[in-house]
């Protein structure tokens, strides 16, 4: 729990780049601290900032490799860049693994660069809430590019990974990869496609087996179709593709004014997030009380039909 009168100070030393403020505040995200409401508001003027990309891959496709690679040339263009590996299976926290994470270490002394992992331990509204909180406080410390790194494969990451500007899906060769993409709805949320380790064996098939999908897809006029770029991460080849298929993305958002419709989807996806698990809570404290075992002693004796029962304890919140 955080003092009220702490958050002003944590905000003020973030915006300067202290990156313990930062871990703190991430921290109260990741908690559902009570201080988060302060918290948010005194963020909330730094609201779109920062370009926000999402990565995400099954695991050993090179994810945190491409990751690396990326935010080197982002630093190089000047940027200062927050990365956030959000992990919704993982109990660890506190940038616990990606500390341990070899591949990232390139960056773990540059002040130009906030990396952090992330789980939903505690907070009511999950990673749909926390995830785009934490990207709030990057911004607010000055990041201009966010990268949200999502490990695992799963819907969650999937929709987590989707509400970023621009969505980067990562596949590699021989591993059945892009009919797992098709299954794992993966298809629908990518902007740019990489095939990484185009250096092994099958990674022309791969392109091409995205491509032909691609292709079957309808697209109307001056809709996106998503560029397919192939890259060997561990050589630092095809990145600066990517970094152009990325600026392509974020010209054609403009443009379109998709950039606006798609931050206020995240933006709503966030409130939604944030409004369950506070009647979640609400919910709680009545399971806690009398309100609900009442209802629910007239529900199982055959006074009360369950759907009536849950109006009244709606209207009881
Ligand atoms: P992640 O689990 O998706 O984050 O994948 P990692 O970035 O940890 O990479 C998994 C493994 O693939 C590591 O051993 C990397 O060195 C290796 N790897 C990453 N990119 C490439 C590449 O372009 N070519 C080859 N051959 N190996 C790569």
């Amino acid at each position: 729990m955080t003092r009220s009168r702490d958050v002003p100070t944590l905000i003020a030393r973030a915006r300067e780049g202290d990156a313990r403020s930062v871990a703190r505040l991430i921290t109260l995200v990741e908690n559902g601290d009570e201080a988060l409401p302060q918290v948010a508001a005194a963020l909330a003027p730094w609201a779109g900032r920062a370009q926000v990309i999402g990565l995400t891959g099954s695991p050993g496709v090179g994810k945190s490799t491409t990751t690396n690679e990326v935010v080197r040339a982002l630093r190089r263009a000047g940027h200062r860049v927050g990365v956030l590996a959000v992990d919704p299976s993982s109990p660890f926290t506190g940038g616990a693994i990606l500390g341990d994470r070899i591949r990232m270490q390139d960056h773990t002394t540059d002040p130009g660069v906030y990396i952090r992992s992330m789980s939903s331990r505690g907070h009511l509204g999950g990673l749909a809430a926390t995830t785009p909180q934490a990207v709030r406080v990057l911004e607010g410390a000055g990041c201009d590019v966010v990268l949200v790194e999502t490990v695992g494969v799963g819907q969650a990451e999937v929709e987590i990974a989707s509400l970023a500007d621009t969505t980067l899906v990562l596949l590699a060769p021989g591993m059945g990869d892009a009919i797992q993409a098709v299954k794992a709805g993966i298809l629908e949320i990518a902007d740019v496609f990489v095939v990484n380790k185009a250096d092994r064996p099958g990674a022309d098939a791969t392109y091409h087996d995205i491509q032909g999908m691609l292709s079957l897809g309808e697209r109307g006029p001056g809709e996106w179709r998503p560029p397919v770029v192939r890259a060997v991460a561990v050589k630092n080849e095809g990145i600066d593709e990517i970094l152009a298929a990325i600026e392509k993305h974020r010209a054609w958002l403009v443009s379109s004014d998709r950039l606006r419709l798609r931050r206020e989807a995240r933006a709503a996806a966030e409130v939604e997030a944030i409004a369950l698990g506070t009647l979640r809570a609400r919910l709680g404290s009545l399971r806690e009380g009398t309100g609900l075992s009442d209802l629910a002693a007239r529900v199982a004796d055959g006074r009360l039909d369950p759907y009536a029962a849950a109006e009244e304890l709606i209207k009881g919140l």
